[in-house]
């Protein structure tokens, strides 16, 4: 799939601006702080309804205005289809799928569907296991929206079992506890779910990430999806028997919400003993792997993102990528065009001041 048109009204930094998209690689350029990423961020936007950078739609709308608004227009083998958001202040955004307003996110994920590789990312090898599982819940909702609608449930069961064991451990209601079990029920047959679906996922995922870590170098990629949730009567057994525990903690201590992904490189837990340069692949091959993914199982390339990331691979990887994208759509962005794979085909796009020069 392609984006074709991008129009941005009072978003971040540009007051008024139309990019136009070619199918292939796109070179978004200018010096720091000019709105490079702003503008993939309004791209990425229209996957999940939900920017990368910030949890506050608010942060988006142009320093001084009330309002935002920003219109996609992209293909797929299908149809063409457009995309619009309009944010304001002290509403929640407002979506229109081909002119329809849409009432829930779970209707706009899964049809642009983007894969992001930024600075940021790297932290996906080092940090903690909310990262990866962050990644791990992007990914599979483009891939299986289904999943995104049982994530919402799961997280609401969660919450709503949360507070009840606030609500035991704070004001001492302790005859709330017995129901519980109700809620235990819930979290059970959800919580299942969702980690058969990350286990299956992250099975293929690992299929295709071993393949082109070995492009990339000689050394073999592990990745397995570590869970404690087990089968639904396991799941149950903790929940009932642990109720004193997290009383005392505060919060529910078992679930998928507490799984990780492992990595390892050549045997090694990639978490502890990974140097830069190995995160950086790893993260290359995981994220080239989602896009493949995406590719065998729904016969559509996803758009490439990625943000100022060529100065941190070396030439070797910067030549695979090259490569791993010929023939599809990327909107690249650098300070320096001449090293980030400008080819012939490329289009190039000078950003200063929140607008295109
Ligand atoms: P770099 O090369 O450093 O990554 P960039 O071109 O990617 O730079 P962006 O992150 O896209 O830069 O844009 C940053 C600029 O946008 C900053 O100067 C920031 O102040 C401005 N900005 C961010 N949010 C808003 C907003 N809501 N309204 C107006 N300007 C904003
Ligand atoms: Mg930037």
């Amino acid at each position: 799939m392609y984006i074709e048109h991008l129009s941005l009204k009072n978003f971040r930094n540009y007051k008024s601006e139309e990019f136009s998209f070619i199918p292939h690689t796109n070179i978004l350029y200018g010096e720091n702080a000019q709105g490079k990423t702003n503008a993939l961020e309004a791209v990425y936007l229209f996957s999940i309804g939900k920017s990368f950078r910030t949890t506050q739609d608010r942060e988006l709308i142009r320093f001084g205005e009330e309002m935002a608004r920003a219109e996609l227009v992209f293909s797929d083998n299908k149809r063409q289809q457009k995309i619009e958001i309009i944010l304001r202040r002290d509403k929640k955004k407002q979506i229109k799928i081909n002119g329809v307003v849409i009432h829930k996110l779970s209707e706009l994920v899964g049809r642009l569907n983007v894969v992001l590789f930024c600075p940021e990312e790297l932290g996906l090898v080092k940090e903690g296991p909310n990262v990866r599982r962050r990644f791990l819940d992007i990914a599979l909702s483009q891939l299986r929206p289904n999943y995104y609608h049982l994530l919402g449930l799961y997280n609401k069961v969660l919450e709503q079992r949360n507070n009840l064991i606030k609500k035991i451990k704070f004001q001492n209601a302790s005859s709330l506890a017995d129901t519980m079990f109700v809620w235990n029920e819930k979290l059970a047959t959800y919580g299942v779910q969702i980690a058969a679906y990350r286990a299956e996922f992250v099975k293929l995922l690992e299929g295709y990430a071993k393949k082109v870590h070995s492009e990339i170098c000689s050394e073999e990629l592990l990745i397995e999806y570590r869970t404690r949730v087990g089968t639904k009567e396991d799941f149950l057994e903790k929940l009932n028997n642990n109720l004193d525990k997290e009383i005392e903690q505060g919060y529910t201590l078992y679930g998928p919400h507490r799984d990780d992904i492992y990595l390892a490189v050549s045997g090694k837990d990639a978490k502890n003993f990974a140097s830069q340069g190995q995160q950086r692949t790893i993260v290359l091959s995981l994220k080239l792997a989602q896009a493949d993914l995406l590719f065998e199982e729904n016969g559509e390339y996803p758009v490439l993102l990625l943000d100022d990331i060529m100065s941190e691979l070396d030439a070797g990887r910067r030549a695979y990528l090259a490569g791993k994208i010929l023939n599809k759509q990327a909107v690249i962005t650098c300070t320096d065009v001449e090293q980030n794979l400008k080819t012939d085909t490329a289009k190039t796009i000078h950003i200063k001041g929140g607008a295109i020069l």
